[in-house]
């Protein structure tokens, strides 16, 4: 049997990039995929995500130069630099960690970053908003920008294969256990195309299976993270192909107060040159259905209140943007746990069940898209050195929720444990990538 010395579980954006890196150092590699590359099943579908720098500042700075780095090598540029206007009311997030409009400006003016402030008046000259209140103001940063992900992810894995990685989609690992006869290596065992059983042998795993991460860990280890994973719905929307068009100029956040207990954070893209023309991406920063398992989500009904919310926006507050019928809508896994940061971190030693310590790393949680080549560094080092600068401990699996006392690690006969979970996912989740703005 081949024996690898690093096995990457999960083929999205972060397993694709770890595969990559570890590939570039000529160790050998192999990313398991349970489903095609490039699915809709996970975390990474759709056409475009948020490049910004307010959320985690410093660490997104140093994303820029991996980011450059990537394009290099992939010889094509992954991210349109349309900047990202945030606007709104300044008070919505004061005194709470979810942090304000205004709170990344201190970071803006520590890292030398360009912005501009905007009033209401001039953010409806400059874009196709209306009636914003007149108190509300804008902060309007350049150095924001779309991630193609799309092609992010066909580069990955065509540069991971051209640095020889191996890669196979159809392949759903089920569990992972110390080898019989040396400790120092695992079998992954994973059953192809639904029928045939595989083994892989390996000195080092990844586990870089997003929101799935549980059917792995609990059948391997017996445990489970303590996940509340979101259904975020997003619509794309008719907008007016001229004359005298619609056009949104950059990406764009609102920060709004709740109203009758539903969230008032939106957010929206321009029509993105490698999307179909005259569509805009509109969508709610909240989740109605808050799930602890991706088997539990809705394969075919997505949630008609957060549609609902999003169109009553469209129709009140944008301009030549048709919100009667989505031209189409979609539903996306966000992976959170409490502080809605990464997990980033090796499984510790106890529950290895014999395996050798520092040998299995995991990703999970928070928002990812826009680290993605730094976090694919950050788990090669992890993987071949035993250490990266990256795996801080704002990241660590151990790490405990101040307020309630737990641990993100349970102790699980089962894919998830409500009982032991610290969140409620009764009310509707939001505001998780705000809360990301006071965490640099
Ligand atoms: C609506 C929405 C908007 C977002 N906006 C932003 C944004 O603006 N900026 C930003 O930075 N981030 C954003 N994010 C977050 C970002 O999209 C995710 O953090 C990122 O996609 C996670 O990538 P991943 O590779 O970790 O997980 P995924 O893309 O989910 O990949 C995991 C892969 O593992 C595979 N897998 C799972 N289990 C197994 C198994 N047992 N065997 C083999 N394979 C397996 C899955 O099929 C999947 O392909 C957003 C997320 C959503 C939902």
């Amino acid at each position: 049997m081949d024996l690898f010395d690093v096995v990457v579980i999960g083929g999205g954006p972060v397993g694709l990039a770890t595969a990559y890196e570890i590939a570039k150092t000529n160790s050998k590699v192999i990313v398991l995929e349970q489903n095609n590359f490039f699915n809709q099943a996970g975390s990474s579908n759709d056409l475009a995500r948020m490049y910004t720098e307010e959320f985690m500042a410093d660490l997104a700075v140093e994303a820029m130069g991996y980011w450059d780095d990537l394009e290099r090598d992939a010889g094509v540029s992954l991210r349109w630099m349309s900047g990202l206007l945030n606007f709104g009311d300044r008070d919505v997030g004061k005194d709470t960690p979810e942090g304000t409009l205004l709170g990344p400006i201190v970071h803006l003016n520590r890292l030398e970053m360009a912005y501009n402030i905007l009033t209401a008046e001039e953010i409806q000259r400059r874009y196709p908003f209306k009636n914003l209140p007149d108190k509300w103001i804008g902060v309007f940063a350049p150095d924001n920008g779309i991630i193609n992900v799309p092609l992010l992810l066909r580069s990955l894995l065509t540069l991971a294969k051209h640095y020889s990685a191996q890669a196979r989609q159809h392949t759903e690992v089920k569990s992972i256990v110390p080898d019989d006869h040396d400790s120092s290596k695992w079998k992954v065992k994973a059953v192809s195309h639904g029928k045939d059983e595989v083994v892989f042998l390996t000195k080092k795993i990844v586990i870089t299976a997003g929101a799935y991460v549980n059917h792995i860990l609990q059948p391997s280890f017996g445990i489970t993270l303590d996940l509340d994973i979101w259904e975020m719905v997003a619509s794309y929307f008719n907008s007016n192909a001229g004359p005298n068009g619609t056009v949104f100029p950059s990406m764009w956040f609102q920060f709004a107060p709740d109203h009758e207990d539903r969230s008032r954070l939106f957010y929206g893209f321009p029509t993105v040159p490698w999307g179909p023309p005259n569509l805009v991406r509109i969508a709610i920063d909240a989740a109605t259905r808050r799930i602890k398992d991706p088997d539990d989500r809705q394969t075919n009904v997505i949630n008609p209140r957060d549609i609902q919310d999003t169109q009553n926006f469209v129709r009140d507050h944008v301009k030549g943007v048709d919100c009667t019928v989505p031209a189409y809508t979609l539903t996306c896994l966000q992976t959170n746990v409490f502080d809605n940061m990464f997990v980033l971190d090796f499984i510790p030693e106890e529950y290895l069940r014999g395996g050798r310590e520092n040998s299995v790393v995991v990703f999970t949680a928070g928002w990812a898209m826009k680290f993605v080549p730094l976090l694919g560094k950050a788990l090669a080092e992890l993987a071949l050195n035993g250490r990266s600068r990256y795996a801080m401990e704002e990241f660590s699996i151990t790490r405990k929720n101040p307020a309630t006392g737990k641990g993100i690690i349970q102790h699980s006969l089962g894919r998830f444990s409500a009982a032991q979970s610290s969140f409620s996912v009764d009310s509707q989740g939001r505001g998780s990538s705000l809360r990301g703005y006071s965490n640099t």
